[in-house]
Order: C-alpha cells, then sequence, then structure tokens
C-alpha cells in the first residue's frame, strides 16, 4: 500500500493528484508550491484510512499509520509525475526487492535509512519543480528501469547500487549535500 500524494488548489481547496499540472476543479496553474509555512498545499494520503497529513508528518494524524511502512515515497513520487499507476509493474518490482532484501540486510537498512531521510526533503522539490517531468523522465529510464532489470534477473547488489546512485542523484542534484 502506498501513500498516494496530493496538491491542494489555494483558490478552490480541491486535491489534485500530483501529476497534474492544472486545478482539476477550477483550472489554475500549480505554481511552485510553498513548504514549511502556512501556505503548505501538498500532502500525502494514507493508503489505510484516507486522512490527510502534512507532508512532514511521518504518521498518519488519524490512525497512526505510519509512512515509512507504505514504501519508496521517491519512486512513487518519479511514477506519479509520469502518471503511472501505483501498481505497475516497476513499483510492484521495487516494493517487492526492498521487502524481500533490502530490509533484512544491513546494507539495505543503512540505504533506506538515507534513502527517508532524503525522499522527505526531496520529494516536495521534485513537485515544485516546474521541469519536473523531464527530471522523472530521467530518473525513469536510468535508474528505475534498470534497477528492475536487475532485480529480474537477480543481481541484488548491482540493483543496490544502482538503486545508490538514484539517490545520489538526487541528493546533488537539489543540493543537499
Ligand atoms: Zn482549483
Ligand atoms: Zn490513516
Amino acid at each position: 500500500m502506498d501513500a498516494r500524494i496530493i496538491w491542494t488548489c489555494k483558490k478552490c481547496k480541491f486535491d489534485n493528484p500530483m501529476g497534474s499540472q492544472n486545478c482539476n476543479n477550477c483550472g489554475c496553474k500549480l505554481k511552485t508550491l510553498d513548504f514549511g509555512n502556512d501556505n503548505v498545499v501538498a500532502r500525502w494520503v494514507c493508503p489505510q484510512c484516507g486522512g490527510k497529513n502534512m507532508f512532514d508528518n511521518d504518521t498518519c494524524f488519524n490512525c497512526g499509520f505510519a509512512r515509512s511502512k507504505s514504501n519508496c515515497f521517491l519512486t512513487t513520487t518519479v511514477c506519479s509525475v509520469l502518471r503511472y499507476e501505483d501498481n505497475c509493474y516497476a513499483l510492484e518490482n521495487l516494493r517487492k526487492f526492498r521487502k524481500d532484501y533490502l530490509e533484512p540486510n544491513k546494507d539495505g537498512q543503512d540505504l533506506l535509512i538515507e534513502y527517508k531521510q532524503i525522499s522527505d526533503i526531496v520529494v516536495p522539490k521534485i513537485l515544485s519543480d516546474k521541469n519536473k517531468e523531464s527530471v522523472c523522465e530521467y530518473v525513469y529510464k536510468n535508474f528505475i528501469l534498470p534497477v528492475n532489470k536487475l532485480v529480474d534477473s537477480q543481481k541484488h547488489k548491482e540493483a543496490v547500487e544502482k538503486y545508490r546512485e538514484m539517490v545520489n542523484y538526487f541528493e546533488t542534484k537539489y543540493n543537499e549535500k
């Protein structure tokens, strides 16, 4: 189960899916999102109860669902910007890789901790990046697809390396290093 990410139109308060550039209700354009102040408009939707949570809350205000259980925020973000379904092959495959390989291994656990810290910072930046579609296309082609291929051919170590490269790419791109 993945948490979806939505942005709320400032004008009409309609909740829009992350991939849309214009409000699906009133048509006004998505402007740079303001994070970290009263105007926060991006939220994540709890997959368990549908509660809408502020971005920096790690657990659902309503049912306590831990966001970290809902997997890869970064890859989910990339795929939803590109309008891929939440149950698309790439995400399902990565979810399985995470559960079967990353979570039980020390190397993988370290990576997941780093990944979580980075995705908290980077996801809002992707959302407000006016070039987010091309950024996400690049990431999908150069990291997500190759990781999937490596996972498919059981090359787990190489898959972890590729995964790490993706995290590094985002860190560097958004100057968080
Ligand atoms: Zn609107
Ligand atoms: Zn909830």
